[in-house]
């Protein structure tokens, strides 16, 4: 199959087989396009729809987003996980809301200059949105054409890839656009990683790798990242308590949904010093700057003035310090007593 004609036949097959998804209406601007690939980043699209529908009836621009408080962001992301995505799109929006018309770059370049937006989301922005002849690999892109084309049962994603993906582009910028969601449609319907569905695919009478009777993938199988139990679930927990609560919170309050206080104090630093969680002076913690907002100078006094107690106060019974690297650190293990509770907020949040 040559490569218009691989580009031919999975455009023919996505106009019939194609879901219809609220990012690939006509009329969705470069902005919803932006939210939607980033949310979409390693969470399936069941859950990306009810978050990226709010989302953009809240926040329908980047200045509206810009103009609200980046622990919104934060609150709204709810559990869609890899909550600092919530943080990169807030910090875009701010940038793009100081841009001539606040309007996205159009071009690759000019959507990388933007913070928090990576090669991918680049790409994917220029060519899903702009309708541009660029080429946009993912794991499911990279799959289709590692067996359609290449004969293997899968590969890893590297920037090579975007000049073996090109080829297989038609030349004109709006059907190119068309070919690489095609392409990436039906890895994710049809060209599954685990359950390849070859009888109804399009390319089945060309495939390379069903010709090649499916040999087995050449290099070790990633297994899924364990969830139960590691640090990436007590920061959830603890997002979840701020999330929930309009006020800033108490440590006491945070303490409560992980009995391990040494794991629970790493996982509320990392929150930290992501920026998803602002300690405040009278101890609570919060969502960053979600209501009532100090001045950058008053903030940053502040946090000088806790970071003392804070690193006197390490060495719970373990003896474990906690917070010591960094101003921002936080000592959970030894947190106070009830009488001298301490409160803990999402980026932005309100002493209360
Ligand atoms: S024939 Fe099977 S392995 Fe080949 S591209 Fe289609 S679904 Fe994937």
């Amino acid at each position: 199959m040559g490569n218009t004609e691989l580009a031919d036949t999975l455009t023919d097959w996505y106009a019939g087989a194609a879901r219809d998804l609220p990012w690939r209406r006509p009329a969705v601007t470069p902005w919803a396009v932006l939210v939607s690939e980033v949310m979409l980043q390693q969470t399936p699209v069941a859950r990306v729809l009810p978050v990226y529908a709010a989302w953009l009836e809240r926040w329908p621009t980047p200045a509206d987003l810009a103009a609200d408080a980046p622990g919104e962001a934060v609150r709204l992301w709810g559990r869609l996980g890899y909550p600092r995505r919530a943080l990169r799109l807030h910090a875009a929006a701010v940038a793009v809301a100081q841009r001539p018309g606040g309007e996205l770059p159009r071009t690759v370049l000019g959507l990388l200059a933007l913070p928090g937006v990576g090669d991918y989301t680049a790409r994917a922005v220029a060519a899903f949105a702009y309708r541009q002849r660029v080429p946009v690999v993912d794991t499911n892109v990279r799959r289709v054409v590692a067996r359609a084309v290449e004969g293997r049962a899968d590969a890893p994603v590297t920037r090579r890839d975007l000049a073996l993906v090109e080829q297989l582009l038609p030349v004109e910028a709006e059907a190119a656009a068309t070919a690489s969601i095609a392409l990436m449609e039906l890895g994710a319907l049809v060209c599954t990683a685990r359950a390849p569905r070859c009888p109804t695919c399009p390319l089945r009478a060309t495939c390379a790798w069903a010709a090649a009777g499916k040999p087995e993938l050449d290099s070790p199988v990633r297994r899924p990242q364990a969830w139960a139990g590691t640090d990436r679930q007590v920061r959830g927990r603890l997002l979840q308590v701020l999330r929930e609560s309009a006020a800033p919170v108490a440590a006491e309050r945070l303490a409560s949904v992980w009995d391990e206080p040494i794991q629970r104090a790493r996982a509320l630093d990392g929150l930290v010093g992501d920026g998803l969680v602002d300690p405040l002076p009278d101890g609570h913690y919060g969502l960053p700057g979600s209501k009532v907002r100090q001045s950058a100078p008053a903030r940053a006094r502040s946090r000088q003035s806790e970071a003392l107690p804070l690193a006197r106060s390490t060495g719970g019974a373990s003896g474990m310090s906690t917070g010591l690297a960094s101003p921002r650190k936080v000592n959970f293990a030894a947190s106070p007593s009830p009488s001298t509770s301490t409160t803990t907020m999402l980026p932005g949040s309100s002493v209360p």
